[in-house]
């Protein structure tokens, strides 16, 4: 059983992070001279998704990356942004290629994903990079980076090794909840995956060690649905408007009630500061450890 209680915070632990990325980038510059490239391609100007891109370019600046950012016209037809794709897949100083989704509804994001060059797919979207992780082959594909960085949360407290731990996923998306349940089976755990149309889903977290929430309902699991001394990670972003003197305002809260969820568990992520800076961390780390597959360096682990 899990003892001890503690508010897990993703941004401590994401500055951590960075800090293990940059200083692993000067070593690959300095011993290789290969500096990691990320190109990162947004098309039209949705605004939740130009802030996205404009926070992974300036994370990859930090880390001391080769970052280049291309913003194409919403009008731009299927065949441009394959293209793009195409040249950067060729381009030699750009080890990560990341697509921002949602595209225009008029770009086939089926074709988009499968068109990123497997070993450039820092997004781990790609079917062949899919297809490994289904098998267990971590060492050589790129894990989506929200559900890495979770199960680096999950490390980092409970260990690499989760034998006899029960897990459960809320959430069957092929970006968070698939992808997650994966990692957590690779790391010895029984696990549920549970959705939409599960019955009695609290039946199943009340015996459950580790819970991870992805589902975008807000604060959905509540205090009782919890095990005493479990692990609760909230992966939900949801957008909701609160009224300050009149004034319309908007706030974050996850999928999860956090104070209740306290209570009985012995950790437990916020929403902001506990997923959300983790999934940007781990674009990073993704991108570092694909330069260090084309240098044919040791990939660093964090
Ligand atoms: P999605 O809409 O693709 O999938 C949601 C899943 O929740 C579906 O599999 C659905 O079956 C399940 N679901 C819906 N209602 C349910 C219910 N009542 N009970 C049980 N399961 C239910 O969403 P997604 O892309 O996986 O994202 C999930 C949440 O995580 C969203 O709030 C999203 O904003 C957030 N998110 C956060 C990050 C991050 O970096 N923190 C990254 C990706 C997604």
């Amino acid at each position: 059983m899990i003892t001890k209680k503690k508010r897990i915070d993703g941004q401590v632990i994401a500055r951590d992070v960075i800090s293990s990325i940059q200083s692993e980038t000067k070593k690959l510059i300095q011993e290789t001279h290969v500096t990691p490239g990320l190109a990162v391609i947004l098309v039209g100007e949705n605004p939740a998704s130009l802030i996205y891109v404009a926070s992974k370019s300036q994370k990859a600046n930090d880390c001391g990356f080769h970052s280049i950012q291309r913003t194409l016209p919403a009008d731009s037809t299927e065949e441009e942004v394959l293209n793009h794709i195409r040249k950067l897949n060729d381009d030699q100083t750009i080890h990560g290629i990341l697509v921002q989704l949602p595209l225009p509804d008029h770009i086939n994001e089926k074709t988009v994903i499968q068109t990123v060059a497997a070993e450039k797919d820092v997004d781990g979207f790609h079917p062949l990079n899919v297809g490994k992780l289904g098998r267990g082959d971590l060492s050589s594909t790129f894990i989506p980076c929200t559900p890495a960085g979770v199960m680096l949360l999950i490390r980092r407290f409970l260990g690499d090794d989760l034998s006899g731990l029960n897990a459960i996923v809320i959430g069957r998306s092929n970006i968070v909840g698939k992808p997650m349940a994966h990692l957590l089976l690779n790391a010895n755990c029984t696990v549920t995956i549970a959705h939409s149309q599960t019955n009695n889903l609290s039946k199943l977290t009340r015996i459950t060690d580790i819970v991870v929430v992805a589902v975008g309902q807000p604060q959905m699991v509540k205090r009782d649905w919890i095990k005493p001394g479990a692990m609760v990670i909230d992966v939900g972003i949801n957008r909701i408007v609160t009224s300050e003197h009149g004034e319309r305002k908007f706030r974050l809260i996850g999928d999860v009630d956090y104070e209740g969820a306290l209570v009985n568990a012995a950790y437990v992520t916020p929403v902001p500061g506990g997923v959300g800076p983790m999934t940007v961390a781990l674009l990073m780390a993704n991108t570092l450890a694909s330069a260090c597959r084309f240098a044919g360096y040791k990939i660093p682990k964090f």
